[in-house]
């Protein structure tokens, strides 16, 4: 992954407390579907499909992964799955708390990160999610070998971050943050994101198979998202475990 990957300011655990700020200082406003957030709510609906498509997750036990006030771990309950999610940020998973027991959802959130919930659930989970978070982490691959770790054998991994090509800098930094005001500017860094072929490969050496992979794009047009076949900006990426690899 890119150099600038590592030159973070005030890192502890692999978690960085600027990019952590950034959720936490609008708690309040992460179910406001026209707030900061807006674009997890807009993007939310077509990645749960496509996750769901592949993994069926009806009974599955799930975690998910830098979860926000949880927005995907609620649509992911509804559908059926028994989830865990956890999140570095204490104040938004307070909001999440309160939120799944309003919507009377079973969701287990946790104050962690991925490195320390792998110590002690090694293979526990059928399915891991962990979206829109790989671009705020000064070691993105550190959470991959957790990420790994926490998969049973023969479970999926989702991942989905932003590609490192002029376009992504175009669009969903200039574009997103200082032209259409979609998301707070500051919210990413280039030097942060991470090509397809990094995560593939990383995940390869963890003996899992890149099953399947998406873009997903904005259209100022329309004022829609929808998943396209180039993965050049936004991009969801499936994995499996193999049957009897150890990640
Ligand atoms: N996955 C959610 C939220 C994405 S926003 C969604 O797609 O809807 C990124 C989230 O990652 C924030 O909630 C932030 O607090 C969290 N995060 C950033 N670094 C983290 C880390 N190292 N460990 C756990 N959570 C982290």
């Amino acid at each position: 992954m890119s150099p600038q990957t590592q030159s973070r300011s005030q890192t502890h655990a692999n978690v960085d407390s600027a990019e952590i700020h950034k959720f936490t200082h609008r708690a309040r406003e992460w179910w406001d579907p026209s707030g900061p957030f807006a674009t997890l709510h807009a993007i939310n609906p077509l990645r749960l499909e496509w996750i769901d498509a592949q993994a069926d997750l009806t009974g599955k036990k799930v975690l998910d992964v830098g979860c926000g006030a949880g927005i995907l771990s609620e649509a992911m309950a509804v559908r059926g799955a028994h989830v865990t999610a956890l999140d570095a940020g204490a104040e938004h998973l307070e909001v999440a708390r309160e939120h799944a027991h309003e919507a009377g959802l079973e969701i287990h959130y946790l104050h962690t990160t991925a490195e320390a919930h792998a110590e002690h659930h090694a293979g526990d989970y059928d399915v891991v999610t962990c979206l829109e978070m790989l671009e705020h982490v000064p070691d993105p691959e550190a959470v991959i070998d957790a990420l790994v770790k926490l998969v049973r054998p023969g479970g999926w991994l989702f991942l989905s971050t932003i590609n490192r090509t002029p376009r992504a800098f175009a669009e969903a930094i200039v574009g997103a943050e200082y032209l259409l005001n979609m998301l707070p500017a500051g919210t990413h860094e280039y030097g942060r994101f991470i090509r397809p072929s990094e995560l593939g490969a990383a995940l390869r050496r963890h003996g899992f198979e890149v099953t399947a992979m998406t873009g997903l794009t904005y259209s100022p047009l329309s004022g829609r998202y929808r998943l396209v076949g180039r993965t050049d900006v936004n991009y969801l990426m499936a994995s499996r475990r193999g049957d009897d690899t150890t990640a």
